[in-house]
């Protein structure tokens, strides 16, 4: 076992231990990426769309703006040119109520850039000085009138009419009145006033340009950021994929496939499956040549190589071989007594290696018992014996010779052939008769069988 382990073959392939832990690491930073950047871009959107909606606050303050100063102006002309209260009416309720004005300017305020602070600033003092004169006028056109001015406003109690504008008559009041509130003072005071609250929606309209160029800018990175990311994604996707079917469902079926067919395993897919296939093809190596060594040994001799006796009976009574050659050490007892059993075996696989050089591939050739070996052999009959005469000799003559320091052997050789004349019809028999027959006539020899003798 230990032996086979080491003979395991050298295997490879990505670890699936590795991979997945690789995976893992991968996945949780994807995910963190991900998450960060779906997080961003869900306040991003937020900002953006709370920032939007404060510049369209702010450019409808500043309309809002103008819209109520033009009130505002508006209705102090017609109050001044046409007396009726209810122009009156409508400039306080705008003034105080409404409020438009104040309300746009804490707007403007509030969200403007420092830029916008300082124009509402500006039209702030304008709109003071314009509606100090509006005051002023509607105060003179009330007291043209010559009716109580808190009947008409409180905000008239505070106006303090110049000793001169005092002393006018009621029509020179109300031509004052008009004079002051459409004079190109005032109307260039209207044009300032106007032209600061454009110059505050250009500065929103700009300032708003540059924050959606950044903001579309800054987006555009994010969506790029997660297209990789996604892009990433899927690469991994598509690597769990490829390791999931390539390197561990196909070697697997391969694997469940060659086992059920009792073939060795390919060495594929992750390094867990080819650890798990390299060992058991080793197991099954070593399982083939214990099954290879135990199928030889049970038809073969173990010392020789030869077959074995019942490999013989067993060929034999198969039939086709009809012509036996019984081999018998001559005398062989005494090696052993004189140079030692280890000898005595050397002797019998020595006489084994000679037969097997001497005799065909086709021919059985077995050790039948201790010193004892049969050939079987087919297509040898009495016309052809000389050929298997002439074998007997030489196989004689080598042996006769000292090799190796192996001692000389001798042979005593019985044959029954095929075509011979019998009486008892059986070849075993006959060629041991044969065999019996060399060693009575003093061994060393060769003989056929004949039922005369
Ligand atoms: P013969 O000429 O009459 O055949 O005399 P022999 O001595 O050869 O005949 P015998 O049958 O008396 O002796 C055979 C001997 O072979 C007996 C046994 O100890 C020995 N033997 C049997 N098997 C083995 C073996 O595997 N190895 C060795 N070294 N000797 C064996
Ligand atoms: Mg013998």
């Amino acid at each position: 076992m230990k032996e086979s382990r080491q003979s395991q073959a050298v295997v490879g392939g990505v670890k699936l231990q590795n991979a997945g832990i690789v995976f893992i690491i991968l996945a949780a930073v994807l995910i963190a990426l991900l998450s960060y950047t779906v997080l961003k871009v869900s306040a991003f959107y937020s900002e953006f769309t709370r920032t939007s909606q404060t510049y369209a606050q702010l450019e409808n303050a500043a309309e809002s703006y103008q819209d109520a100063a033009a009130f505002l102006t508006s209705n102090a002309r017609d109050f001044v040119s046409t007396g009726r209260r209810l122009y009156l009416d409508g400039y306080f309720r705008e003034l105080y109520e409404t409020r438009r004005c104040e309300t746009a300017q804490n707007q403007l305020r509030q969200y403007g850039s420092p830029e916008i602070v300082s124009l509402c600033d500006e039209a702030e003092q304008i709109s003071i000085s314009q509606q100090k004169q509006d005051l002023y006028a509607m105060c003179l056109f009330v007291d043209s009138l010559g009716m109580k001015r808190s009947d008409f406003h409180t905000d008239f109690d505070s106006v303090e009419l110049s000793a001169a504008d005092a002393g006018l008559s009621a029509a020179a009041k109300q031509r004052k009145a008009q004079n002051l509130i459409y004079s190109d003072a005032y109307e260039t005071e209207m044009h300032e006033l106007n032209r600061i609250i454009e110059q505050c929606q250009d500065s929103i309209v700009e300032t708003g340009i540059v924050y959606q160029r950044t903001s579309s800018q800054l987006l555009r990175s994010l969506m790029r950021l997660q297209s990789l990311l996604i892009g990433i994604n899927i690469a991994l996707m598509c690597a769990i994929l490829y390791i999931g079917y390539y390197l561990i469902l196909k070697p697997q079926h391969n694997i469940v496939q060659r086992m059920a067919d009792h073939e060795e395993l390919p060495l594929e897919g992750v390094h867990e499956l080819q650890y798990i296939a390299s060992t058991y093809n080793s197991i099954f190596e070593e399982n083939r040549s214990i099954r290879d060594q135990l199928s030889f040994e049970a038809v073969h001799d173990k010392l020789t190589g030869l077959y074995n006796r019942r490999e013989f009976d067993r060929r034999r009574a198969q039939g086709g071989y009809g012509t036996l050659v019984l081999i018998d050490i001559d005398e062989f007892k005494k090696y052993n007594d004189t140079y030692g059993h280890e000898t005595g075996d050397r002797v019998l696989v020595r006489v084994a290696d000679v037969l097997r050089q001497f005799f065909r591939k086709d021919d059985i050739i077995c050790r039948y018992g201790g010193d004892e070996f049969a050939v079987l052999m087919h297509g040898v009959n009495d016309a052809r014996k000389d050929r298997l005469e002439k074998r007997c000799i030489e196989i004689q003559q080598v042996l006769n010779q000292e090799e190796d320091r192996i001692p000389p052997v001798t042979l005593s050789i019985g044959i029954a052939l095929e075509d011979r004349k019998t009486e008892t019809n059986d070849v075993f028999r006959d060629a041991d008769t044969a065999l019996y027959e060399v060693k009575k006539h003093g061994r060393n020899g060769y003989t056929f069988y004949n039922p005369a003798h």
